[in-house]
């Protein structure tokens, strides 16, 4: 019997969707759903946004070296790019790990914004990596990785912390002081620009050791930021001044850094150098009466 027959004569079974998947299935035209799914492959393809940060402690990400400045005799700035629609994936204070081959260095970008960060680098003699970033062509890539730190700046006076092997601990607090040598300071620059533009109620002080005059990196940014920014301090020391320098001179002593530290109770002190800096600064504070968990050593 022809199914026009059946249903002529009131016998055309019926078959009850059971799911609401049928029920699609059976109104829609199929064409329609050619469409849909026409819709969403070239959404996905050319529009969807991805990954929300470029590295996030997986794999190694390639980023392109976009621009280059020499800034003293022996540190650049780099400038490298990577999807603007994509943020690095690193706190404030924070650095990333840069690869060549098997070897991979500690680096603090300076800024980071959407698509692109800058990188401070002080050429080491018969450095592997340093000598490698001097060297890099405009346009090649970088393999890159992270985030790393232990020390985060997440705003408004709030640190979070991992001190010596202690737990990760968050503290508030309304004082920083930076205690830092030659590229070290890098990661304070990072926090120093976050303070001075956005928490103006804390009070940072910077003790910043270098050799000569010429070695000290950042010196003009530094200087602005002190003079547009009433919370921020930069004292330099040099150990081998010219002789009309009038700062500071020799390795930052226990008397100079009770001249330059703030009297607050909550003051933490960030710390960045070479190993043998971090512990003879870390070992003055304590003699000051720092307790060891304000300390951070980068
Ligand atoms: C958390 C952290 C953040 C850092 N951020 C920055 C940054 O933003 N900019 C920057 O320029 N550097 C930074 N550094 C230092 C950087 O990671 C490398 O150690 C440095 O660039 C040297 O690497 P290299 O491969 O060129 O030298 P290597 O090949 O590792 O060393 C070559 C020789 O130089 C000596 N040496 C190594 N490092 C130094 C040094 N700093 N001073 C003097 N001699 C050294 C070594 O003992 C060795 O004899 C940071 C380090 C840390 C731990």
């Amino acid at each position: 019997m022809s199914v026009q027959n059946q249903h002529q004569i009131g016998h055309e079974p019926y078959d009850a969707p059971n799911s609401w998947w049928q029920v699609l299935s059976r109104y829609q035209p199929r064409w329609l759903w050619w469409w849909w799914w026409a819709f969403h492959w070239t959404y996905y393809q050319f529009f969807s946004f991805g990954d929300a940060y470029l590295i996030d402690g997986s794999n190694a990400r390639p980023v392109m070296l976009t621009m280059r400045t020499q800034m003293t005799h022996d540190t650049i700035r780099l400038v490298f790019s990577f999807p603007s629609r994509q943020s690095l994936g690193i706190t404030c204070g924070q650095h990333i790990w840069c690869h060549l081959g098997d070897h991979k260095r500690a680096y603090t970008p300076t800024t980071h914004a959407d698509g692109q960060f800058e990188l401070v680098v002080k050429r080491v003699p018969d450095g592997i990596v340093s000598g490698y970033l001097h060297q890099m062509a405009i346009g090649h890539t970088l393999l890159i990785s992270g985030p790393a730190g232990r020390c985060s700046y997440r705003g408004g006076g709030v640190f979070t912390l991992s001190v010596y092997k202690a737990p990760e601990m968050t503290m508030l607090t309304s004082h920083v002081l930076c205690v830092c040598a030659g590229s070290g300071i890098t990661p304070i620059y990072a926090v120093l620009k976050h303070v001075a533009c956005v928490d103006v109620d804390m009070k940072v002080k910077v003790l910043y050791v270098n050799k000569t005059v010429d070695d000290v990196i950042l010196r003009t940014e530094l200087d602005e930021m002190c003079e547009n920014h009433q919370n921020v301090e930069c004292h330099y020391t040099l150990t081998q001044p010219p002789p009309e320098w009038t700062g500071l001179v020799g390795r930052p002593s226990i008397d100079m850094i009770a001249g330059i530290a703030n009297t607050a109770r909550n003051e933490v002190v960030l710390v960045c150098g070479s190993v043998s800096f971090n512990r003879c600064i870390a070992e003055s504070c304590l003699k000051l009466g720092y307790e060891r968990r304000m300390l951070v050593l980068f």
